[in-house]
């Protein structure tokens, strides 16, 4: 084992900790905006499940209990398989990078717990309690400016179609980044696309009821057979 191995420092942690959160907030936002484009239409169905049926864009955004998409799927906790397989992929090709490249043990250990804590605070924790009419963070000064704002965004996001009944604002959670850099910042609310929302339900033959959509478990999101119009 090399001497360097043992070798650390306080710039050396902040360093690896602040670019391995960067790169999990990057990978993030490519994976979300993954989930939106139907190429994997088996890897979209639950994120589809929580856009369409559960948080609709023409449906409320908070209620006083989390509504899980998970419903009779795999899972761990309340994320599933869609989320879990790709970010397992990424991990280990991480881990496969960094220690083709010799970095040291502990940076390398610290990079990983960062990969793994920074998505499940940020893109769990942080996105499930968005859709919470009570959250502490709300209430929190100072933090409150900060969570309101993301969890502003992220209403947007919901809410946003284009004319191809797709979601194509802000695909981060807590911060928006790369939403900024890829050009998919939306800052403000725009009246519903019924045209785009009327793309969606066929396409992914989503079920409405007195003009809203379905939101019984039973509604199959279509995509999930692959069946693409
Ligand atoms: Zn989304
Ligand atoms: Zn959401
Ligand atoms: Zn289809």
């Amino acid at each position: 084992m090399s001497v360097h191995s043992t070798h650390f420092t306080i710039g050396g942690v902040l360093l690896t900790l602040g670019a391995s959160c960067a790169a999990a907030e990057f990978l993030g936002y490519w994976l979300h905006r993954l989930l939106h484009s139907d190429k994997f239409p088996a890897l979209s169905q639950g994120h589809l499940i929580h856009h369409f049926l559960i948080y609709g864009p023409d449906q409320a955004m908070r209620y006083d209990k989390y509504q899980d998409a998970t419903h009779g799927r795999f899972s761990v906790g309340n994320v599933g398989l869609e989320w879990l397989a790709p970010c397992a992929l990424i991990f280990f090709s991480i881990w496969g990078i960094l220690y083709a490249l010799r970095i040291p043990p502990v940076y390398v250990a610290i990079s990983l717990l960062a990969l793994v804590g920074w998505p499940v605070l940020m893109f769990s924790y942080l996105h499930d309690r968005m859709h919470l009419k009570d959250f502490w963070m709300a209430r929190t000064p100072i933090l409150k400016i900060w969570f309101c704002r993301a969890r502003r965004l992220h209403e947007i996001h919901h809410r946003a179609l284009n004319d191809h009944g797709r979601m194509h604002a802000n695909f981060g959670i807590g911060f928006f980044w790369f939403d900024r850099l890829f050009r998919t910042i939306g800052r403000h609310h725009l009246p519903l696309n019924q045209a785009g929302l009327g793309v969606a339900i066929q396409r992914y033959g989503l079920l409405e009821r007195n003009g809203r959509l379905e939101s019984s478990t039973e509604a199959q999101i279509h995509a999930a057979v692959g069946k693409h119009a």
